[in-house]
């Protein structure tokens, strides 16, 4: 019995973090001054795309996207009907209307052949979910896109350090957004950022975490000048300078935690397969993985424990277990919204009442990592035989 609960994620602030951030506030910018700016290009370089915007956090990228990709009234957006409620929320902040496809039963990754399904001549866009950190299939989404002329956006925020069949998440679609919450890779406390290789995109971007003013006030600095016009409706959506020194200190370490997740979800791999309680996500041999979760799928045809028993008793050895996810069309909101039914993405909703995200972050000790397995066998012994 552990004396604290483990959590199913954490974030890492070690003292050079604390130091980069003093400094930050020592200088003379708090916001919109050099870090911002130092932040986006180490991104980008990492990620290899051409330009990139940090935003205030990972729901205001994916809203930041939306608006890059032109979504508005009447504008039908793709999204899987596997992720967080940011991804669908950013479409209807545009006024446009989410349409949810179902995904794969193996990898819970967003099913191509039910994207193509939901295509209409009204759709604009598809969102693609790296969900746990394993990119999706998007050589297939890709050629859909280009085949309608949708955008193609990734919610890459289980994946920043990812890659499919040799290539970086970044590189993969028009749009890709990434979170900074303290659960994700890197943290900036709340934070976010877009990637692309589209210069437009990009300038948009910048005037729409920025009231819609064409110019930003480090600019306007450097050109002596106080004049600025709003050319178009913007929000301020923008991350402060010790944010991003924060954010900056934090990617050096981000190669060796990613190595780290990798060896602890090996770890659970070798343990738990071809047991009878719960079977793991399945990972494709073309990808990268990121592992920003560990998710299984109870066996509750063989084993017909529910999940909410497995979830209190794990959380009684002090496993802090986690869901990951309700599907956003069963949510009260979007039951309203769009009368969606239990029934519309049977997938998803099959996976939901199966699914248990462990304990993964790359803190945790090889004595957690032992305690979740012991834990593990434990109920195992007990319901599974
Ligand atoms: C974390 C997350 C977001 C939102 O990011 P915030 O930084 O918390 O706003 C969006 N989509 C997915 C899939 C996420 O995991």
């Amino acid at each position: 019995m552990r004396p604290h609960t483990l959590p199913y994620a954490r974030q890492w602030v070690d003292d050079i973090d604390i130091a980069a951030v003093i400094e930050a506030l020592r200088s003379d910018w708090l916001t919109t001054g050099p870090k911002v700016a130092e932040f986006e290009h180490a991104v980008a370089d990492l990620v290899g795309a051409k330009a990139a915007v940090a935003v205030s956090s990972g729901t205001a990228a994916l809203h930041t996207a939306m608006y890059a990709a032109g979504i508005g009234p009447g504008d039908e957006v793709v999204v899987p009907a596997m992720t967080f409620v940011a991804t669908p929320n950013a479409v209807v902040f545009q006024g446009g209307t989410p349409v949810f496809a179902d995904v794969h039963p193996h990898t819970l990754l967003v099913d191509p052949q039910d994207v193509a399904a939901k295509i209409t001549p009204r759709t604009k866009a598809i969102v693609a979910v790296d969900y746990a950190g394993h990119p999706c299939e998007y050589d297939t989404l890709r050629t859909l896109a280009d085949r309608h002329g949708l955008v193609l956006i990734a919610d890459a925020c289980h994946a920043l350090g990812a890659a499919y069949k040799g290539k970086k998440v970044g590189t993969l679609a028009d749009l890709t957004v990434f979170s900074f919450h303290p659960v994700k890779h890197i943290t900036t406390g709340e934070g976010g950022m877009v990637v692309t290789d589209h210069s437009e995109f990009a300038a948009k971007m910048r005037r729409f975490r920025n009231h819609g003013i064409a110019t930003d006030h480090h600019q306007r600095t450097q050109q002596g000048t106080w004049y600025y016009e709003m050319v178009e409706l913007g929000y301020n959506y923008r991350i402060t300078d010790f944010q991003c020194a924060l954010g900056l200190s934090q990617l050096r370490k981000l190669p060796a935690w990613i190595a780290r997740r990798r060896t602890i979800a090996h770890r659970y791999n070798r343990a738990f397969s071809g047991r009878l309680l719960f079977k793991p996500l399945a990972v494709s041999p073309e990808v990268c993985h990121a592992y920003h979760l560990y998710v299984v799928q109870l066996n509750l045809d063989e084993v017909p424990i529910s999940r909410e028993h497995i979830f209190r008793a794990l959380r009684e050895h002090g496993i802090g277990v986690n869901v990951h996810y309700m599907p956003p069309h069963l949510h009260p909101y979007y039951r309203r919204w769009l009368g969606s039914r239990v029934g519309t993405c049977p997938v998803a909703e099959n996976a939901y009442a199966r699914l248990l995200s462990l304990p993964l972050f790359h803190g945790m000790s090889d004595q957690d990592v032992d305690d979740v397995i012991a834990a593990v066998h434990h109920l195992e012994r007990r319901y599974a035989g």
